[in-house]
């Protein structure tokens, strides 16, 4: 036993306590990322993990071993499931409570029976797992941030790589009774590596904190609230400076007597109203079409690529469909109707703003005829 070692003990715990401090109170300013809460519990486990396994050093009793092996393996479960969290969005309990369980069954039966070396091969081995296991869940979800999650895979691989090396000297020198703590390159490598894995990865999670944060209110700022459709914001950033041509249709809608609505129901149902349209919209329009709130109860779907017959039946359809909805409203049904006006670019390439005034002449030609119908612009 060197002072170095403890020295590196001290290390891990020192920054492994302030990860596990900074990720929580992180956590606490915005607290939608519960796999960072998951995360901060499993260093917060590891700390005093570490701090029992340097007890252990000194005094290596069996009581001792035991607690600091069930120590590890609830910091290293929640670890993992702090990343199943993260790519999953389910809380991951089961898993967690799973990977214990099994950890502890494997692992401490023989420290206890008093075959510790056979015990340290073990937990180094099971930890080695359970951070591949990690590292392969934030690999799954690599997509959303990739350069952070990338750098997130490659520290719990190389973490887990410094467990593997020391469970490979103890195979290796055959030891399956030891009577102390292992001392070896490979104990001192994984200890270094274990400060690099917790600091590093500590700082990439906040990174993806922060992005997934921003991320969050930049959804929010371009959704409409009430029907989880695009707002007008989202639709100009999309097609504000787009010149489009004829293969590109707008579809406005304007819900018919909608003032009526409200009048007779309230202001509720008239929300009723806009959600159920809004429903309609997405499941008649497709995924490729951009559908949007402009604002009151004026909608405009675009369709990129399309040929004037195919927009002439989406809106036909919607026109349709949303005329046979009985949307409940307090105990019974109410019917609604919706005005549409069909425009198309050209080639000469035409703005956006003059597409969506076009299909808006349209509408108002489709009121002006009645209400409940398509009308094409002119
Ligand atoms: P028209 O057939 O000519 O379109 O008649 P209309 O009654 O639909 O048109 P008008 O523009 O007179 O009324 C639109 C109404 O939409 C007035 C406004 O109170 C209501 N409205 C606007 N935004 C909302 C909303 O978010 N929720 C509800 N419930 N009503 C809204
Ligand atoms: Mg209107
Ligand atoms: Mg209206």
């Amino acid at each position: 036993m060197t002072p170095d070692y403890h020295t590196l003990l001290l290390a891990i715990g020192l920054s492994g306590f302030c990860l596990s401090a900074t990720l929580f109170a992180s956590w606490m300013s915005a607290r939608v990322e519960r796999f960072l809460l998951s995360w901060s519990i499993g260093i917060g486990f590891i700390v005093p993990a570490v701090a029992v396994y340097g007890l252990y050093v000194d005094q290596p009793t069996v009581f001792l071993g035991v607690f600091a092996f069930l120590m590890h393996f609830v910091g290293f479960a929640f670890i993992y499931g702090a990343s199943y969290r993260f790519r999953s969005g389910r809380s991951g309990r089961w898993r967690i409570a799973a990977v214990f369980t099994a950890c502890s069954l494997v692992a401490l039966p023989p420290i206890i029976a008093g075959y510790d070396g056979i015990g340290f091969i073990a937990l180094n081995l099971l930890v080695a797992g359970c951070l591949v296991a990690t590292a392969w869940e934030y690999w799954q979800g690599r997509r959303e941030a990739p350069l952070p999650l990338t750098g997130i895979v490659i520290l719990y691989l190389l973490t887990a790589i410094s467990f593997a090396l020391c469970a490979g000297v103890l195979l290796h020198d055959g030891r399956w009774v030891m009577g102390s703590a292992p001392v070896n390159w490979a104990e001192n490598l994984n200890l270094v590596m274990a400060i690099i894995g917790i600091t590093g990865i500590g700082a990439m999670s906040l990174a993806l904190n922060q992005w997934r944060v921003a991320d969050n209110h930049q959804r929010a700022a371009m959704t409409d609230a009430l029907t989880g459709l695009l707002n007008r914001r989202a639709l100009f950033d999309r097609y504000g400076d787009v010149q489009v041509n004829e293969h590109t249709a707008a579809i406005a809608f304007d819900l018919d007597s909608f003032k009526s609505v409200n009048d007779r129901h309230g202001h509720a149902a008239g929300d009723t109203v806009l959600k159920v349209f809004a429903d309609v919209l997405r499941d008649v329009s497709g995924t490729s079409a951009c559908i949007a709130r402009l604002g009151g109860e004026e909608f405009v779907v675009v369709l990129d690529r399309t040929l004037p017959d195919r927009a002439h039946r989406i809106a036909e359809r919607i026109r349709e469909d949303f005329a046979a909805k009985l949307i409940p409203i307090g105990g019974r049904s109410i019917t609604c109707t919706v005005s549409a006006g069909i425009a198309f670019g050209n080639a000469g390439c035409l703005s956006f703003d003059s597409l969506l005034s076009n299909a808006d002449n349209a509408l108002y030609m489709s009121k002006r005829d009645g209400r409940n119908r398509v009308s094409l612009a002119a």
